[in-house]
């Protein structure tokens, strides 16, 4: 690869291959890109990684029957794409397609590993590697340029399972050697990959948390300098608000990497919160656009991001837990307690929305998983006596002022509120 190639760095989410049109239509946007050096980056096929979180949950409470059933509703929804695609039923594709799906049937023959979120890794990785094994052998079969390659091969992380930390100098090191030789002759080429998955330092599948394909693509548009990374998805751009529940929603033209990671730091679901640093350390500009729309501009963000203040946006979380504790001896809440409870937290891989202290007490608000909230309390209990209320709402609004948000808090409670110049964060109780 010579210094001055321009790599554009693609990523395709679940959605845009969620049958065989959407395969289709991949083809086609690729094709008015045909002529640059291509990273694609693809998650799983529509909702394969829920499916197989189902699987991996009746793995691990001993119903292998129910498992084996819902993998091989799963290969028939991949089969049925597969089908549609490929004619010729001798295709090597289908080959490949069935040693995957062996693969997984053999690991639930496995006795589960001891720790939930390495059993789930060893499970739920599948779904991007079929999805990657279809598209590269419909592209090839299309006339495609392409190379498929393995990202566990290529991202390295250490051990914590289900939400992996990168080992960025191994990660740069393997991912420009193997440039190297995917770029080696000066022909277009297209280099699909997985997003969303990794190996971990033990040399085991690992993934870096649910919807961390768009942090993939970046991790390899970092690694490869790449000119631009673009994500695709069926939505026209970064919106100000999730249209469905919001129809008056706009797309926003151009916004700031800081903006950027706000609002998906505070759960805006159009990128994974992970993605926007690598490529703000190398300036790489992020485009969000429409698969289904591929000649519409988009939002463009980047170091400058001129719309930042022009409109707020708004951030909602249903499903959240607000949760108060109190020190049982009536002692203030200070740095120690604080950092036991944060080490709890940590322990139990939960993520803090937003927190607040009094003296005598400290409240969290985080996603409402009830498998991980049981773990937490059986703790937390032990050192304080602990309040929570389940299935509350965190609103979040950037740019909040001037707006009106008698419709948002119609008539509820607001049991906690957080604001400063340029964010606001409610908690609302149930409608
Ligand atoms: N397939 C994974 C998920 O659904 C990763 C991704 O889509 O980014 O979470
Ligand atoms: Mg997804």
């Amino acid at each position: 690869m010579s210094m001055s190639s321009q790599i554009q760095i693609f990523k395709f989410g679940g959605a845009s291959v969620k049958d065989a049109t959407a395969v289709r239509n991949v083809a086609s946007v690729l094709k008015s890109y045909a002529g640059k050096q291509t990273v694609l980056i693809l998650s799983a096929m529509g909702k394969t990684t829920n499916a197989l979180e189902r699987i991996h949950q009746s793995y691990l409470s001993g119903s292998n029957k129910d498992a084996i059933q819902r993998i091989a509703e799963l290969k028939n929804y991949h089969s049925s794409i597969l089908d549609e695609l490929f004619t010729d039923k001798n295709h090597i594709v289908f080959r490949e397609f069935n040693q995957l799906f062996g693969e997984l049937a053999k690991a639930i023959d496995e006795k589960p590993e001891l720790s939930y979120d390495k059993s789930y890794d060893r499970l739920v990785h599948f779904g991007e590697r079929i999805a990657t094994t279809i598209l590269n052998a419909y592209l090839q079969e299309n006339g495609f340029e392409t190379q498929h390659i393995e990202a566990g091969d290529f991202i390295a992380t250490d051990n914590n399972y289900r939400d992996a930390y990168v080992d960025w100098d191994l990660t740069v090191n393997k991912i420009s050697e193997g440039a190297r030789s995917w770029f080696a002759n000066e022909k277009p080429c297209i280099v699909i990959t997985q997003g969303f998955i990794a190996k971990s330092a033990e040399n085991a599948p690992i993934t870096l948390g649910r919807e961390g394909s768009d942090f993939s693509a970046s991790i390899f548009a970092y690694s490869l300098n790449a000119t631009e990374m673009v994500i695709w998805k069926d939505v026209p751009g970064v919106m100000n608000a999730d249209p469905k529940l919001m129809p008056e929603a706009v797309t926003l033209e151009h916004i700031s990497y800081r903006e950027a990671v706000e609002l998906a730091y505070y759960g805006a679901s159009v990128i994974h919160p992970k993605t926007i640093k690598p490529l703000e350390n190398k300036n790489i500009p992020l485009r969000v656009k429409s698969f289904l729309n591929p000649v519409g501009e988009g939002t463009l963000i980047d170091r400058v991001g001129t719309d930042d203040k022009k409109v707020a946006s708004y951030i909602f979380k249903f499903n959240q837990v607000l949760l108060s504790l109190f020190p049982r001896d009536f002692s203030f809440i200070n740095e120690k307690n604080i950092s036991e409870i944060f080490s709890l937290f940590s322990r139990n891989n939960i993520k803090v929305r937003l927190m607040q202290n009094s003296a005598i007490s400290f409240s969290v608000c985080f996603d409402y998983e009830p498998a991980r909230l049981n773990v937490l309390l059986e703790d937390l209990s032990k050192l304080y006596s602990v309040r929570y209320n389940e299935q509350v709402e965190l609103v979040t609004i950037r740019h909040y002022s001037g707006i009106n948000s008698d419709s948002i808090i119609s008539g509820r409670k607001i049991l906690l509120e957080q604001k400063s110049r340029s964010t606001w964060q409610m908690i609302l109780n149930k409608q």
